[in-house]
């Protein structure tokens, strides 16, 4: 019912009681940096260019409070991989979304692998690029709300316990640092157990694309839950797969699957 107003839209982008959001945008080629740079400024954004990994790292380090960034692959000193994987190692959990020019499915993989939240295959559409990022900025601020107002969302199941706000999980003893994608899929699980979910819905609702077909990114992500989650994540009883369909989140599996005789 509310079709009209699409929150998928990128006009939604600043916030509104803490000023323009800041980007850093990490792009060596020049024309393309001061491209993004340009058409983020006319969404309403303060943006910031990195033209290499140390000089991101220094805009870093003076400004925490960058809301997403956007981050090329190809760097002259550092791949933007490591620099990913280190942003994520310094606690830092701001949005990011990667920029590959390959298009390889090792290359995204290992993106997401890194502690993106998402990627985008170069040469890649503009528009595009600018809703992502502005879903990326609505979640924050929900995270944010959610926090301000002491909300504590734990969800366990199994032998895992993971803390929504904070980002972390143990299964098992061990503690895993969860990326924002990552725990906002887990909600949105959470949100829906028992039920088939589409990968156009987890799409729709988790990443904020709405018609867009590029499904793998949903598989890539279920895989790495199962890794963290599943006992076997070659047979998985959490993260189920429904053939032809998607996925369905199982938070009491020996429960369903048990059918002790209660009608
Ligand atoms: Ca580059």
């Amino acid at each position: 019912m509310t079709e009209s107003k699409d929150p998928g839209s990128s006009r939604g982008a600043r916030p509104a009681n803490e000023g323009s959001a800041r980007l850093l945008v990490v792009e060596d080629e020049e024309h393309l940096a001061a491209g993004l740079k340009l058409n983020f400024e006319l969404e309403g954004y303060v943006v910031d260019v990195g033209s290499d990994a140390r000089e991101a790292a220094r805009l870093l380090a003076s400004h925490e409070a960058y809301s997403a960034i956007v981050l090329d692959v190809m760097l002259p000193d550092l791949d933007g991989f490591s620099l990913c994987r280190r942003i994520r190692e310094a606690g830092n959990y701001t949005p990011v979304i990667m920029l590959t020019a390959r298009s390889n499915h090792s290359d995204r993989v290992a993106g997401l692998e890194a502690g993106a939240d998402d990627y985008m295959v170069k040469p890649f559409d503009l528009g595009e690029l600018l809703a992502r990022v502005g879903s990326a900025l609505r979640r924050r601020r929900w995270e944010k709300t959610g926090q301000s107002e002491g909300v504590k969302e734990i969800l366990r199941f199994g032998n895992a316990e993971v803390d929504l706000a904070s980002h972390r999980a143990s299964v098992r003893g061990e503690k895993i640092d969860l990326t924002r994608l990552e725990v906002d899929l887990l909600r949105y699980f959470s949100q829906n157990p028992s039920r088939t979910l589409s990968r156009r819905e987890l799409l729709e609702k988790v990443w904020n694309l709405r018609g867009y077909s590029n499904t793998r990114s949903v598989d890539n992500f279920i895989a790495r839950l199962r890794r963290y989650f599943e006992r076997d994540p070659s047979y998985p009883v959490y993260f189920q797969s429904v053939r032809g369909v998607g996925y369905r989140f199982e938070p009491d599996p020996e429960k369903d699957g048990g059918e002790r005789g209660e009608s």
